[in-house]
């Protein structure tokens, strides 16, 4: 301690994240490229480092920290569920399973639930599913449709399915009989589906992909092609779902709504405690039979509890969702009319894109130092997926930085 206190506090705070970013690269599987930031804690919509330098956090965790940090039913619930009862496996039952099974029931128009640990997890599921699904009628009836441009996760098989070369190029050959096809694009859609094909899947909104929302049109034509060739209709919801765009799912923004056969969500369910769910209609479910799929840790006590929790929360949220998410909207179009290089602001509730005409990458990092966390997705899209506590007074605050940070970025953009 002695030797230490010749070192100023913000050297000894150099010297924590240089230990760590040092430990990281030298242990650490080389595949992640993080920002120079050490986080500690947070509250609310703020998240601190560990010199205690505040960030109005913006991305939350990619869509995950929906009630922002330390909120307290949150604590609480944890807190509790942690001296009672963290992990049974799913030999037994516990009492959160099926009250929470039947929320999403209720919520989705779906009718029964399969838990799990994330989204790539619950899309795997829903990959067999699809499989089951089309085995059952013919051995040749395996092929899934999805999207160019679309994410679907990082396994082999929901690898298969994800539009996205940068993605797949390493690990090829991957699953046969993966069909991509353009989004919005009816008549490229039906040129696909055919007898052979047992699932399309699509996000509602693509959120790795640059936000770009499906049409109405598109999502009635995917349900009719399902129908004709006895395919099932596959929503993605894990970034754009569960309460993110002021609905609790963003296929029930479609008017009238068209239903899928099976619905994956994760990334907010849990607020942070891993949680992943496929949600399925009779049919569908009828597809896993006795012993065809698990999990050691899906569906535990502490993520169920959690998760009924969050719902209860969510349910009182989601007209602020909607309200919050259009002011944002707003004052993002009132940025593009200052900056010629905005190309568009696309996305619905607190699901937001803006699309640059230039590289996103340093406007990041100064928003980062300004105090702000957003991110880049796509090389040219900055991505908002804020707490849906978010105030509009917050949003102002983060417009204010940006704002500033778009200056610059103009400045060096006329200055090359
Ligand atoms: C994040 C994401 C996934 C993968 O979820 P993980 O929890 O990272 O496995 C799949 N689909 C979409 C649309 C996503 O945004």
């Amino acid at each position: 301690m002695n030797a230490m206190s010749t070192v100023s506090p913000v050297q000894q705070e150099a010297g924590i994240v240089d230990r760590i970013r040092a430990l990281e690269s030298q242990y650490l599987l080389q595949n992640y490229a993080r920002y120079p930031l050490v986080l500690q804690r947070g509250k609310g919509c703020y998240v601190s480092d560990v010199s205690g330098k505040r960030y109005l956090d913006f991305i939350a965790g990619i869509g995950v920290n929906a009630l922002g940090y330390a909120h307290p039913r949150m604590v609480k619930v944890i807190r509790e569920q942690a001296g009672l009862l963290l992990h049974t496996s799913n030999l037994y039952y516990h009492e959160y399973q099926g009250p929470l099974a039947e929320r999403l029931a209720k919520i989705s128009g779906l009718a029964r639930t399969f838990f799990c640990n994330s989204g790539t997890e619950a899309m795997e599921g829903a990959m067999k599913m699809m499989r089951s699904h089309g085995r059952k009628v013919h051995p040749e009836k395996y092929e899934i449709v999805s999207l160019h441009n679309s994410f679907h996760g990082r396994t082999l098989g929901a690898l298969s399915i994800t539009g996205q070369e940068k993605y797949r190029k390493d690990f090829e050959p991957l699953l046969p009989g993966a069909k991509f096809v353009p989004a919005n694009d009816l008549v490229a859609l039906e040129q696909v589906v055919n007898e052979r094909t047992s699932g399309i899947v699509i996000e509602w909104i693509q959120g790795e992909g640059g936000i770009f929302p499906m049409s109405d049109e598109y999502a009635r034509k995917a349900r009719e092609l399902a129908d004709r060739y006895d395919a099932l209709l596959v929503f993605d919801e894990i970034q754009c779902g569960v309460g993110r765009v002021g609905k609790y799912f963003a296929y029930q923004l479609t008017d009238p709504v068209v239903l899928p056969d099976i619905m994956v969500a994760a990334k907010p369910v849990g607020c942070g405690i891993p949680l992943g769910v496929i949600v399925a209609n009779e049919r569908a479910a009828q597809t896993i039979g006795s012993a065809m799929h698990g999990s050691t840790f899906g569906g535990g006590p502490l993520a169920c509890r959690v998760g009924l929790e969050f719902l209860d929360i969510l349910e009182g949220l989601l007209p602020q969702i909607e309200r919050t998410g259009a002011y944002f909207r707003m004052k993002l179009e009132e940025l593009q009319r200052h900056f010629s290089f905005i190309r568009e602001v696309r996305g619905r509730g607190l699901m937001i894109g803006v699309d640059l005409a230039i590289s996103g990458k340093q406007i990041v990092l100064d928003a980062m130092e300004q105090g702000l966390l957003i991110n880049c997705t796509h090389d040219t899209v900055l991505r908002f997926l804020p707490p849906y506590i978010v105030t509009e007074k917050e949003i102002d605050r983060a417009v204010r930085i940006l704002k500033k940070v778009l200056k610059a970025a103009a400045k060096r953009d006329t200055a090359s």
